[in-house]
């Protein structure tokens, strides 16, 4: 029923104005606003983590350590007014900021599903949707790719930007389940509004790759 009223929602705000500026169109960004965001730059071709012009392709911690995931899309700088977008979407109920944000991905070979990161039921409850779910559902309608959801939360965690690196990964420590995925699914994307370490990502990663997925990026919103 929440699914229903979301889509409702979703389709009367489809063909909208741009969410930024108001001018009419298709929903989308308009091409001035377009032009503006804050596109990310150079970036370290796994992780996304910006990088200075001269650098290589692969950023240093990947080089020593690489991640389980094989590539990060991350279209935006998380920069003014992407942050503002970002938090409207996740805690103001501005559903409608979905579809034009997941417009912004530029996939290369499309994934057999995309894989929105969960939340915990317990905070599902408390906000009624999960942000990284409408994202990936809107990509989902707009790039034909199914929308999979074979990870939950085990436990709540505290948000993870109050803590330090060591502190997140024993935060998300055995705080997911991942049931197998089905015959033929093995190339995913997993699905959040925005990476800052890529803790999360990570440990979801590790978890699908475990259940057996071959290859998986991550497609954020915005990187850090
Ligand atoms: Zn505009
Ligand atoms: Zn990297």
């Amino acid at each position: 029923m929440v699914y229903n009223w979301i889509k409702s929602r979703l389709a009367r705000h489809w063909a909208g104005p741009c969410p930024l500026c108001g001018a009419r169109s298709d929903g989308g960004f308009c091409r001035d606003c377009l032009q503006d965001l804050p596109w990310l730059g150079p970036a370290c071709r796994l992780c996304a983590r910006p990088l200075p012009e001269s650098a290589g392709p692969v950023c240093g911690p990947c080089l020593q350590c690489p991640p389980p995931f094989d590539r990060v899309r991350a279209p935006l700088a998380w920069r003014r007014p992407v942050d503002r977008l970002v938090h409207a979407l996740k805690f103001h109920e501005r559903l409608e900021l979905a579809a034009p944000l997941a417009a912004l991905w530029r996939p290369g070979p499309l994934p057999d599903a995309l894989v929105p990161v969960p939340l915990h039921p317990a905070r599902l409850r408390e906000r009624g949707y999960n942000q990284a779910a409408l994202l990936a559902r809107a990509a989902g309608r707009r790039w034909g790719v199914p929308v999979l959801e074979p990870c939950i939360r085990t436990r709540p965690t505290p948000p993870q930007h109050r803590l330090d690196a060591a502190a997140r990964r024993r935060n998300l420590d055995g705080a997911f389940a991942c049931a197998p995925l089905p015959a033929g699914c093995r190339r995913l994307a997993l699905v959040d509004d925005v990476m800052t370490t890529g803790t999360t990502l990570r440990v979801l990663a590790r978890a699908l790759r475990a259940q057996g997925a071959a290859y998986i990026e991550a497609w954020v919103v915005a990187r850090v």
